[in-house]
This record gives structure tokens, C-alpha cells and sequence, in this order.
């Protein structure tokens, strides 16, 4: 995906690849949020692809870009951090380790399958171990013939500077507002929210499209539910909302009900002050602890962590939404 402020960006791109100068590692950086790891993408599609278009973007539809879609081109080698193994910590530190480095550039060093490019994209590559960093240096100082490497990274300073004298860089900057601002109602189809709350979004994004729109969809999604969730007390019909809420991500759904239900628990538990997480509705929830029946509360609890364990397991969410809707209604 190529955004529009990062138009300037791709035809620096377009005219590497024309003059048959691209290098063979490029450091794309520049502020979070602003789609570099999707223009890395992209990049990598379009060197892939057997018939790019005259703009040098990937078709879509070529046998390449079949398999890059299904994430199993054998020359598209794509890493990311992922959390350090055997750890007991809730948080674990996020990494890229020489292991997978190891892989890749063994990976790097072969011959192309597919006749062409070898890509490797390396999102947030200033999470390389020291290790990983080290071992990555050799396959940039020797890289192979045809072979890409794209790192991108929000926070430049912290990559080593052996490695970022080795790449090509490309910057990425905040686009102006009235650039977001466009992209935003493009990309928030259906959506009341007001200019105003567009640019208040932007504002706490630090001026990025993509983190804004984020915070908007949340927003957007935390309503309908919180609508759904309260349709009972306000003498709506809470099944409404049944398949609007199957257009979000069912475990953002799953962990928003289970809010309510712990707000509802401890509201019975430690009384009607108790802190709770769906503040900006208290006197509904304080409403529904008046009638709950700790039984039917318990059960609801039960479908729930049913899900959230299953979550992986396609489902008519509709159909889910509308069930667990019911339950909560009927508590
Ligand atoms: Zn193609």
C-alpha cells in the first residue's frame, strides 16, 4: 500500500528502478505511524511481481502476487519483533534475534526461486539484538546479487550506525493536515465523527493518518458496543447492533463484554463506588447490578472466556453477537 503523502517517497523508488540503480538495502525511517512497513510491502511486491505496472507497482493478480498474498512467495522473507522465548514476564521484550537473522541471510545467500529478487523487509529493525544487528552487517557489507533488504524503523538512532551507513534512506514525514484530513473521511466511511474530533484525532497522533484513524475506529467501536451493551436499560433493542458489531475484530468485542461483565462483578461485589473500567457508564452498570442474577452473571462469564478460548475457530459472529447480547439482556 502506497499512501498519498508518501507519493514523493515512491517516485524516488520509481526512478531507482528505472535507472536500474535500486540499491540493495534500503533504511526507510521517519515518524511512527505513517505506513512504512506497508510501503516496504509494497516495494517488495512490486520487485516480485512478473508484470508491474507502468508505475511500477505490483499487479495483484500474477502468479507472484497470488503467492505474496498468500504469504508464501519463497523469495519474500519478512521479519518482524516478536517476544523473547521462555520468558515468564507479561511483557516481554520484543525482538528480532540472530536466529532469525541467521536464517535469513542463509536464506539471502541461495539462489532465487522464483527468477529474480530476493526481498527481506525488517519492521522496527531497531529492535535487532546487538547479536542479530552483528550478523545482519555481513549479508549488507556482501549482499547477493539481485537481493533486497528493507529496514524500517521509528526510532533511527537507536539502529547502529555501521548499519545504517549501509543502507539507501528514504525519509517519512508527517503529511499536512489538509492531506489527513482528506484520507481520514475517504477512510472513515459511515462515520458521524465531526472535522473537529478528525483534528483532535490527529493532534493526539502526532499528526499520523493511520494512528488517528486507529483511535477513531476504537472510539467508533467502543460506542456501538457500549449502545449495545446498555440497550436493555434505555429500552432499546440491543440485537440492532448484532451486525454492526461483526464488522470489528470479534476479540476487541470478546474484551470489551468482559469489561462490562467484570464492571457488573465488582459493582455486586464491592458496591455501587467501586472502581471500574467502563467509568462513563456507571449509572447503567449500577442500573443492571440492582436486577443481575449472580447465577446467569457467571454463566455470561462462562460464554464468554468460551469465546475468547475458541476465538480462532471461524464463526457466524453476527449470530455470536446476538446470542451473547441476549444472555447479557436477560441477566
Ligand atoms: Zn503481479
Amino acid at each position: 500500500m502506497i499512501y498519498p503523502w508518501q507519493q514523493s517517497q515512491w517516485q524516488q523508488i520509481e526512478q531507482l528502478i528505472s535507472a536500474d540503480r535500486l540499491p540493495h538495502a534500503l533504511f526507510l525511517h521517519g515518524n511512527q505511524g505513517l505506513g512504512k512497513a506497508d510501503f516496504a510491502v509494497a516495494l517488495a511486491n512490486a520487485l516480485l511481481c512478473k508484470q508491474p505496472s507502468a508505475d511500477h507497482q505490483a499487479c495483484g493478480h500474477c502468479q507472484s502476487c497470488q503467492l505474496l498474498a498468500a504469504n508464501t512467495h519463497p523469495d519474500m522473507y519478512y521479519l518482524k519483533p516478536v517476544p523473547a522465548e521462555n520468558t515468564k514476564s507479561k511483557k516481554p521484550a520484543l525482538n528480532i534475534r540472530i536466529d532469525d537473522i541467521r536464517v535469513l541471510c542463509g536464506k539471502l545467500n541461495q539462489t532465487s526461486q522464483y527468477g529474480g529478487y530476493r526481498v527481506a523487509v525488517l519492521e522496527q529493525a531497531d529492535q535487532l539484538t546487538p547479536s542479530a544487528a552483528n550478523s545482519l552487517l555481513k549479508t549488507l557489507e556482501e549482499p547477493g546479487k539481485d537481493v533486497l533488504i528493507i529496514l524500517t524503523s521509528a526510532r533511527a538512532h537507536r539502529l547502529p550506525v555501521t548499519i545504517r551507513s549501509r543502507c539507501q534512506q528514504l525519509r517519512f514525514t508527517v503529511p499536512d493536515e489538509a492531506q489527513s484530513l482528506q484520507w481520514l473521511k475517504q477512510n472513515l466511511d459511515g462515520s458521524d465523527a465531526s472535522e473537529k474530533q478528525l483534528l483532535q484525532s490527529l493532534n493526539h497522533a502526532f499528526g499520523s493518518p493511520l494512528a488517528a484513524l486507529n483511535n477513531l475506529q476504537e472510539a467508533e467501536q467502543q460506542q456501538v458496543l457500549a449502545e449495545a451493551m446498555t440497550a436493555g436499560i434505555t429500552g432499546k433493542n440491543s440485537l440492532a447492533y448484532a451486525a454492526k458489531l461483526a464488522q470489528y475484530t470479534k476479540m476487541q468485542i470478546l474484551e470489551g463484554m468482559l469489561s462490562w461483565a467484570s464492571d457488573l462483578t465488582r459493582m455486586i461485589a464491592c458496591g455501587a463506588e467501586s472502581t471500574i473500567i467502563n467509568e462513563q457508564y456507571r449509572s447503567n452498570l449500577q442500573a443492571l447490578a440492582k436486577k443481575v442474577n449472580q447465577q446467569r452473571l457467571f454463566r455470561f462469564y462462562d460464554q464468554l472466556n468460551f469465546n475468547v478460548l475458541h476465538s480462532s475457530i471461524a464463526v457466524n459472529e453476527q449470530l455470536l453477537w446476538e446470542n451473547l447480547l441476549l444472555s447479557w439482556d436477560n441477566l
